[in-house]
């Protein structure tokens, strides 16, 4: 649904130079006359320097007798200049004896009638806008052929692009790395898309929608394409953020078209990305989008619900809350076969890895393994990311190929930020080190928690320094000791900060709001606290849609929210003690790693334990 890059840049070239010329045009208009006040224009009535003058309206353009000396603005400057022509406005205080003084004086007058200079002033004023039309016109055309719905027609239309098998997007499940059980449990589905009448025969029955759950960046579009690449068919994708406007029932009246044209297409498949962006269980809506989408769901259901046995169309959604949908999208003859897409572990990750190096040039030495074994928790598109950016580090150092070094700078950079240049003075230097030293120290001290996988005093994208800690295999469960080790860890920037300086800093403050957020979530979802038990509260829990928190309404009572602040800060203060004591202990060794950072700015997990570990034996020499 979008222009090309260079076609809006092109588009914004040609307004400005349109526009350009056309003020060119209205300055280059008073180039020949000076435009003068109209006590100068009196003073050279009296001085009898008038020969004639027009009259329009308030304005008044005349000849001077001799050639007369003005300062005025030109181009941009003021300069004198010697004009023979002038303009003036009559002030709106009426003047009472310019006629019998322009008598006086022989001047010559002529009047205009202000109604066919307004037609001019119209037109003039309107031509910006009528070229502006004509541009945003053809912008419209050109988006409409790209596909069934372009911003004009998309009141009523879908807004969908198609991909057939003969455009461009091919993607079968070899461009698909990993997931063998979930492009098993798809396999069905293209079996069915490639033969129904076979397919009917045997008297199998084809699931009509696939929910795809798991979290963004998995894969779950590329699976969804993959089907429709193997089966050949043509695939109709959407966001479902897309079908919700500002305007009540267009949403529906989209969802409505997309139908119509994947059924048209049949065989086919649509694919509904953020399906909980409409899916969200009724009433649980918020604010004014609240109806629409509503009117949205119903019509996605009716539509599902209106397929009949021959019509082969398959729907595939994407969600990472399934929890959050609403039961009637759930229910047989709708979404009710579900395929789970995790993270990928490093067999898979490896496989991702094979199928992105397939594009660069590979330095001897690299082994993909080590890089997959080194990236736990990172989705199939942070994968893809990283050898792009490795490629990209490549290329600007004019390598011949993408090292494992490469590789290395790029996972940093997606992990912890790019670096940033910018002036940092040798106090702020000193801060950032302890504060940095004191994330290291807690994690290094305490056992079972993440290894530190680099700590930096170079600024790196929003932070003045980074800590980053890397866990040695995928983790899938995250006990209750885990994560109070972790609220330590990330209190120890804070509490290093406070015990060398007296106070802290700003910098602590997204620590802060880090700590808050999982103390809230130890609590309220996953019940870790004894004093507020094993229950869930919604307070705690992103809106999946905004990725924000809202007021939502409360389902508990006012006693029990006041306990969870309670139990919330409780949590964050007993972390807080634990890295004050650990910090406070080992001061000696809190020192020496400051000391290391700001020297050598940047230490990696071997380095940390060097200093550590010497300083353990400094103590125990002693
Ligand atoms: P999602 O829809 O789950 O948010 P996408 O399908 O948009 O994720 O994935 C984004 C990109 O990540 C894909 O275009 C692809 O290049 C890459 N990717 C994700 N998973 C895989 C995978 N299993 N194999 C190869 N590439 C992958
Ligand atoms: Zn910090």
């Amino acid at each position: 649904m979008s222009l090309s890059f260079t076609k809006q840049i092109l588009i914004i070239m040609l307004f400005s130079i349109l526009f350009n010329a056309y003020y060119a045009y209205i300055a280059q208009q008073g180039t020949q006359s000076a435009e003068i006040s109209y006590s100068r224009f009196r003073s050279e009535l009296t001085a009898d320097n008038i020969k004639k003058i027009t009259i329009k309206g308030a304005a008044v353009t005349g000849e001077f007798r001799a050639k007369t000396k003005v300062s005025g603005q030109a181009q941009g400057k003021t300069a004198d200049r010697v004009v023979s022509l002038f303009s003036t406005f009559m002030p709106a205080i009426s003047d009472q004896t310019l006629m019998s003084d322009l008598t006086l004086h022989n001047v010559e007058v002529t009047a205009i009638s202000t109604e066919s200079s307004l037609l001019v002033n119209i037109l003039i004023g309107i031509a910006p806008w009528l070229i502006l039309a004509g541009l945003w016109w053809m912008g419209m055309k050109s988006m409409r052929n790209q596909g069934p719905g372009g911003v004009l027609g998309g009141l009523s239309r879908s807004g969908a692009h198609t991909y057939t098998m003969q455009e461009k997007g091919q993607v079968t499940f070899d461009d698909v790395a990993g997931m063998a059980d979930s492009k098993q449990e798809l396999k069905e589905i293209v079996d069915y898309l490639r033969n129904p009448k076979k397919f009917e025969r045997i008297g199998g029955k084809v699931p009509k929608g696939v929910l795809l759950v798991g979290p963004p960046g998995t894969g779950k579009t590329l699976l969804a394409r993959a089907v429709a690449g193997e089966a050949g068919v043509t695939f109709f994708s959407i966001s479902a953020s897309q079908f919700i406007e500002m305007f009540v029932g267009v949403g529906a009246s989209r969802v409505r078209d997309l139908f119509d044209n994947a059924k048209k297409a049949a065989p086919s498949i649509i694919f509904i990305d953020e399906l909980d962006a409409v899916g969200r269980s009724r009433g649980a809506g918020f604010g004014g989008g609240h109806d629409e989408r509503e009117q949205t769901l119903n019509q996605l259901l009716s539509e599902m619900d209106g397929f009949d046995q021959h019509q082969e169309v398959i729907v595939l959604a994407a969600t990472n809350r399934p929890d959050v949908l609403d039961p009637a999208l759930l229910r047989p003859g709708r979404f009710d076969r579900h395929v789970v897409i995790e993270r990928p572990d490093w067999r898979d990750r490896e496989k991702i890895l094979q199928v992105h190096v397939r594009k660069v040039a590979l330095a001897d030495g690299v082994d993909l393994s080590i890089v997959a074994r080194g990236t736990p928790g990172m989705t199939g598109a942070d994968l893809e990311n990283l050898v792009n950016e490795a490629a990209i580090l490549a290329s600007r150092e004019d390598a011949s190929a993408v090292s494992m070094e490469h590789l290395d700078k790029a996972k940093d950079k997606i992990l912890m930020g790019g670096e940033r240049k910018m002036f940092i003075t040798p106090e702020e230097k000193r801060i950032t080190a302890y504060h940095e030293a004191g994330h290291t120290l807690v994690a290094s001290l305490l056992p079972g928690t993440d290894p530190i996988h680099k700590v930096t005093i170079i600024p790196r994208g929003m932070a003045l320094g980074v800590t980053q800690q890397l866990p040695e295999d995928d983790r899938y469960h995250y006990p209750q000791s885990y994560l109070e080790k972790r609220l330590a860890v990330i209190m120890g920037g804070r509490v290093a900060e406070r015990l060398v300086f007296g106070e802290v800093s700003t910098g602590a403050q997204s620590d802060l709001k880090i700590v808050t957020d999982l103390a809230e979530k130890m609590v309220c979802q996953w019940g870790m606290s004894d004093k507020v038990g094993a229950m869930t509260f919604s307070r705690g829990e992103e809106h999946p849609f905004l990725g924000r928190k809202l007021a939502e309404e409360k389902s508990f009572s006012e006693a029990m929210a006041w306990r969870i602040d309670q139990e919330i800060a409780t949590f964050i203060s007993r972390a807080e003690q634990k890295a004050d004591d650990l910090l406070s202990v080992n001061r000696v060794k809190l020192d020496l790693l400051a000391e290391a950072l700001q020297q050598e700015e940047t230490l990696d997990g071997a380095r940390v334990d060097e200093i550590i570990g010497s300083s353990t034996l400094k103590i125990s020499a002693r």
